[in-house]
């Protein structure tokens, strides 16, 4: 039977505004409904648009956004419900490592302090001397060196940053960490050498990752399964073998077909798609991609696609699947 670490269920993260009536209330809906489970040492990446709610979704795991509804359980733990002190021990057992180190590093703070800070907060070191190693272990562990542990952030370079937030992750010896962009502030040689560490760091920690970016390629090298998302909601999920191999829902197919392949003679139709994203204060109706779908039916316009299993480990929401199975 499956090990599943994280469950979400039907989550929902909705923030109200002014509506469009005096004294009413509208919502974007952020993330719309969303459920995905994350076996023990899987790394499951998420892909999509600015704009999709795939951050939020993160962010909305480890409530540093306050879902509007829905069930999430962590490692046998409902938090579904927990306030913000509840929280404090579970986020020994879930971490962020965000896009921009440099904005999530405080400037005042030496990479020792800001190492040393979660092992503190968390009681993990007994004495000052046990302190120095562990943080000094993590530096060495992320590839830095022991000199670096005096120094500020504005020393370093983005990929060196980077190296740094993973290790205040790291320090709490984390089960899940949530990777929200974590290379794509840094050149594609960098993103290289950080996507490698976290590989390597996830097999000596026996981490567990969900990994969000805009880029499929970026996902691919790290993922084993990866959920396409669309407006608040998943429209495929799959193991990457299979979704990359058959990427069924237009949306999908499009992401792929801009995703750059080393050798230039090989032949890809790009599919262009129009226009941007809609606002997720008022989503189209029926299927929420059939604004931009070049295979767009009179159905989509009208009912929300159902989910079509397409093989164990990959699903679609598609009416072209459906009519298909
Ligand atoms: Fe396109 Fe229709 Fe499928 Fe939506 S349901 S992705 S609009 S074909």
């Amino acid at each position: 039977m499956a090990d599943i670490l994280l469950n979400v269920e039907d989550m929902k993260i909705y923030y109200p505004v002014a509506g469009k009536k005096f004294g009413t209330t509208d919502y974007v809906k952020a993330v719309d409904g969303v459920s995905f489970q994350v076996e023990r040492g899987e790394v499951f990446g998420i892909v999509g648009e600015s704009g999709c709610g795939k951050s939020t979704l993160g962010r909305g795991i480890c409530k540093l956004e306050q879902p509007t509804g829905g069930k999430v359980v962590l490692d046998g733990e409902d938090i579904s419900s927990y306030n913000n002190s509840q929280m404090r021990p579970v986020r020994k057992k879930v971490q962020m490592v965000f896009q921009d180190p440099y904005a999530s590093l405080n400037p005042r703070m030496s990479i020792f302090d800001i190492i040393a800070e979660p092992l503190i907060i968390h009681g993990l070191t007994k004495d000052k001397a046990e302190l120095e190693a562990k943080v000094l272990d993590l530096l060495r562990k992320v590839g830095l060196d022991d000199y670096h542990a005096n120094r500020y952030p504005h020393e370093f370079s983005g990929g060196q940053r980077q190296r740094i937030g993973i290790a205040r992750a790291l320090a709490v010896q984390p089960k899940l960490i949530i990777a929200d962009e974590p290379v794509s502030a840094l050149d594609v040689s960098i993103q290289a050498q950080v996507l490698n560490l976290m590989n390597q760091l996830k097999k000596e920690f026996n981490l567990t990752y969900i990994f969000v970016a805009h880029d499929l390629s970026v996902v691919e090298h790290i993922s084993d399964r990866v959920g396409v998302m669309y407006l608040g909601n998943f429209v495929e999920v799959g193991s990457k073998e299979s979704l990359y191999k058959a990427p069924t829902h237009p949306y999908t197919q499009a992401l792929l077909s801009a995703v750059p392949v080393p050798d230039p003679t090989a032949k890809k139709d790009r599919v262009i798609l129009e226009g941007n994203i809609p606002s997720p204060l008022n989503p189209p109706t029926g299927c929420k991609f059939h604004t931009r779908c070049p295979k767009c039916m009179e159905i989509c316009k009208k009912e929300a696609p159902v989910k079509t299993q397409l093989t164990d480990d990959h699903y679609v929401y598609c009416h072209l699947a459906s009519q298909k199975g």
